[in-house]
């Protein structure tokens, strides 16, 4: 029989989440769900139709999380309707008008919060979601702000708006190297690296996140405490805050080589070809090539590419990302040269989505040629693979400096300028085929040798912080601890 103590049951706590809608965003999201739906909270994650069926896969083991679609208000900025993430823009200088129209999903998710039941007791929202905010102080919720960003990048940002390091670097040529104020490392910066960061638009979005964030309760990294841990204490210096839990590297939390591989799209390749043909190939030789989910880079850019991997003589996967503008003049190039015939013996052409976890994950690969994207750069060093850093846009430049003079685990190709969204991206060849073929030589050879162990080093740290009782589980436990002790949703419910 039952004991009286067995009929009063607790609801678990219900945490709201609101991604941006770009595969750099939405992924690390949706593994945080995950992550805190093993750790018995209830999620309701908002996001648009088609987004929701990336996303899906991901998520449809997990019984405590559920998905709610509100159609994506594109015409309210005169988008195509079907524009429902950055990388089905036409242009990603129509980024900013993208994510004003996400700002029309502030009134749906009002009439909708009072259904949800128990009430969320806090919000996760994306940090390119300043709205966000007036949902918390409506509802009067903690709104965390979830980051798949470094803290370097970070302290960055906050340097950038607490010193007159801003009025330094536009007053400076744009190549004069400038030291980065009340960095723990000696790190220059040029403004030719700034550009994309220091542009009006840009700079004020991130005002606007910027005070959102300072209203919220905290914040969430996709980062370890193990991997820039000097940088991690003068962030929290520099916001005035120690509420900032470190809880990734997220996509380890996908096990099995389904998660792996279902991860964010259906993959353009079999998942099962692709293992074969990584099992053929001799450990650590193997170059993996990808400029992550939004690049628009030129067609003579990738073809440059693909000439520099052929080039260097190892066996590699090269992923290219089709866009409207680039696929028929790469795929013309493709057959008249026959360059996938020129290297069937040691090359994989991607073309579209590739399950680049699973890729990096397998012992094969020994190199990664990156666009230093967060998410690639904390994936490459969870999985000890050293990098070839080719940044584009936004953070990257910071990643790469990351991963080059702090950490040591990769090589740069020698990128000068950052690109700025529909302007630089459209402009021929910046990198040509010597730089990169040179770096994967670096990387690939004895040279890269200490990389490779360190980054091996890092991995190690990575995979025990994500482990029951390493520093991001714990986190992760501590952080639910006290949204929970905050709540009212958690106090006990009887459910009879
Ligand atoms: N990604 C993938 N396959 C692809 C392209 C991207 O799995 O073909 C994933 C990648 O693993 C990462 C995310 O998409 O998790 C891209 O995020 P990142 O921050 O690296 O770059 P972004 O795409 O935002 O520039």
């Amino acid at each position: 029989m039952a004991s009286s103590k067995s009929k009063q049951s607790f609801l678990p706590p219900h945490f709201l989440l609101f991604p941006v809608m770009a595969q750099g965003h939405q992924i690390p999201m949706a593994e945080l769900a995950k992550l805190l739906s093993q750790n018995g909270v209830k999620i309701t994650l908002i996001t648009t139709p088609q987004n929701a069926t990336r996303i899906q896969p991901l998520l449809s083991q997990s019984p405590l999380i559920q998905i709610i679609q509100i159609p994506f208000p594109a015409h309210q900025q005169n988008l195509l309707q079907n524009s429902e993430n950055f990388d089905s823009l036409p242009s990603l200088h129509l980024v900013p008008q993208f994510l004003t129209a996400t700002s029309f999903l502030c009134s749906e998710t009002e009439h909708l919060f009072p259904q949800l039941s128990p009430k969320p007791c806090c919000i996760i929202s994306d940090m390119a979601l300043p709205w966000t905010i007036q949902i918390a102080h409506k509802f009067n919720v903690p709104r965390l702000v979830f980051y798949s960003l470094s803290a370097f990048y970070l302290l960055f940002m906050a340097n950038l708006r607490d010193t007159d390091f801003g009025e330094k670097i536009m007053a400076a040529s744009d190549s004069e190297l400038i030291s980065i104020p009340n960095f723990p490392d000696p790190i220059q910066v040029t403004k030719s690296q700034l550009i994309f960061t220091l542009d009006p638009v840009f700079l004020e979005w991130g005002n606007q996140m910027a005070k959102a964030d300072s209203a919220s309760y905290g914040f969430i990294m996709n980062s370890f405490d193990g991997l820039e841990p000097t940088y991690l204490e003068e962030l929290k210096k520099a916001i005035g805050s120690d509420k900032v839990w470190c809880i990734g590297p997220v996509s380890l939390c996908n096990k099995d080589t389904k998660d792996k591989a279902r991860r964010g799209n259906k993959a353009a390749i079999d998942e099962q070809e692709c293992m074969e043909w990584l099992d053929r190939q001799e450990p650590e030789s193997v170059i993996y090539a990808a400029l992550g989910s939004i690049c628009n880079v030129t067609a003579p850019q990738i073809i440059e590419l693909g000439l520099a991997l052929e080039a260097s003589n190892k066996p590699f996967i090269w992923v290219i990302r089709q866009t409207k503008s680039t696929e028929k003049e790469v795929e013309n190039w493709l057959a008249e040269t026959e360059f996938e015939q020129r290297i069937k013996d040691r090359g994989l052409v991607v073309r579209g989505w590739a399950p680049q976890v699973l890729i990096l994950s397998h012992p094969a690969v020994g190199g990664f040629v990156t666009h230093c994207g967060w998410n690639s750069t904390i994936e490459g060093i969870s999985s000890g693979v050293p990098m070839v850093t080719w940044p584009l846009f936004a953070d990257q430049m910071f990643n790469e400096k990351m991963i080059v003079e702090v950490l040591r685990i990769g090589v740069s190709v020698g990128v000068e300028k950052c690109l700025r969204w529909g302007v630089e991206e459209e402009i021929g060849v910046q990198v040509k085929k010597e730089g990169i073929r040179d770096a994967i030589e670096k990387v690939m050879s004895g040279e890269g040798e200490e990389m490779r162990r360190r980054v091996r080093e890092l991995a190690a740290i990575a995979k025990a912080a994500m482990e029951e009782g390493g520093s991001s589980h714990l986190n992760l436990k501590l952080l639910i601890e006290e949204i929970m002790h905050q709540a009212d949703s958690v106090q006990p419910q009887k459910t009879f």
